[in-house]
């Protein structure tokens, strides 16, 4: 900034109005950032770091990492003149709160973080997505040689070589951390990868229901193929000639019976009851669950009495929106990627 100084002393600060201490001054603050264009000629987007910004997360910085250009202006002082946040700043982030005495700092983290998500700048790009917060969960503890330490083994299944377990194991400790460390980032975290099985069931109370795409939906999800469950032998037909990759079965519990001991049912309805839980909730509570997960999908209660498990509804009420859209909708909302 001292290039766009005015003066002998090249100021660049001066007395805030009614309060006196020092604040760096919109017309030299302004000269810098026209100094800097991108090679299409704009202006970059420009990043604020202050404590009384957003505050920082691994979404803010790969919204940054996307940028062609950043530009971030470090405050001193009082910080910068405030028309100039107005009319330049696109983003003020602060690092958490605290104050420090300048940006320079929270610039540098801002600029780490972001060059971790640059292809090649990390040499295995598998750690970067597998670290904390990328998927929204926090990372696995991690542990190296020497196998003993002070009397303190590294946990078993790490030295045994069986790549699955390892990996079923690496996931549990995420969700283990994560539900007793920093809960609530589970709201808006993908996971997918860190359930066992996931099933998805729905309840066909006549012939029209339209569960076209829910299939291919299940695909996406990683989910095998889908359940469709009728009461009516005449309703099963009728499902097994529309939807041939479903299994088309005559109750829920016996679809609960063919996936084991371990199930945790899921039911989610088209209306809100007073039982019903949040998406959240639901996240968490699945988590939780060390086995197989069945959500079952029906338009109203009477096909889930006597069936025991979460209560949850469908979201974004709707007739005109085929059903097996919005239970990929729901779907999403509940497992679905970050
Ligand atoms: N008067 C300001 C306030 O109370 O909000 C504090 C100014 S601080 C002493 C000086 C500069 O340090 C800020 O302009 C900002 O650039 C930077 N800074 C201080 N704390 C920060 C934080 N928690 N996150 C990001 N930047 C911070």
């Amino acid at each position: 900034m001292r290039d766009f100084g005015r003066g002998n002393y090249r100021q660049i600060d001066d007395y805030a109005f009614g309060s006196g201490g020092m604040v760096l001054a919109a017309p030299q603050l302004k000269e810098a950032l026209d100094s800097v264009k991108t090679e299409s000629g704009r202006k970059p987007f420009v990043v604020y770091p202050s404590p009384q910004g957003a505050l920082i997360s691994q979404e803010i910085i790969e919204t940054l990492a996307h940028q062609e250009h950043v530009a971030i202006i470090c405050g001193h002082y009082e910080g910068i003149d405030e028309r100039f946040v107005e009319r330049y700043v696109d983003l003020e982030v602060s690092i958490g709160d605290c104050v420090l005495t300048g940006g320079e700092i929270p610039a540098m983290l801002i600029v780490d973080a972001m060059s971790r998500l640059v292809p090649g700048a990390v040499g295995k790009s598998k750690a970067v997505i597998e670290d904390s917060f990328y998927r929204g969960m926090l990372d696995n503890p991690n542990y190296t040689r020497p196998a003993v330490w002070e009397g303190v083994e590294v946990p078993e299944v790490l030295t045994g070589g069986n790549a699955q377990e390892i990996s079923r194991w690496r996931r549990r400790e995420a969700v283990r951390r994560t539900l007793t460390r920093r809960p609530e980032l589970i709201s808006r975290a993908s996971v997918r990868e860190y359930l066992q099985g996931v099933n998805v069931a729905v309840i066909a109370e006549n012939e029209s229901v339209n569960l076209a795409g829910l299939s291919e939906i299940c695909r996406a999800y990683e989910i095998g193929r889908p359940y469709i469950i009728a009461e009516r032998k005449e309703i099963r037909e009728a499902m097994k000639r529309e939807y041939p990759e479903a299994k088309i079965i005559g109750s829920v519990k016996k679809a609960i019976n063919i996936l084991g001991e371990n199930v945790l049912a899921v039911k989610i309805s088209e209306s809100p009851s007073v039982n019903s839980l949040h998406s959240f909730e639901i996240k968490r509570r699945c988590l939780e669950h060390d086995g197989n997960v069945l959500f079952i999908f029906a338009q109203d209660d009477r096909m889930l009495e006597g069936v025991d498990g979460l209560t949850g509804y469908l979201f974004g009420e709707s007739s005109d929106v085929p059903a097996g859209v919005r239970i990929g909708i729901a779907l999403d909302r509940l497992i679905g990627k970050r």
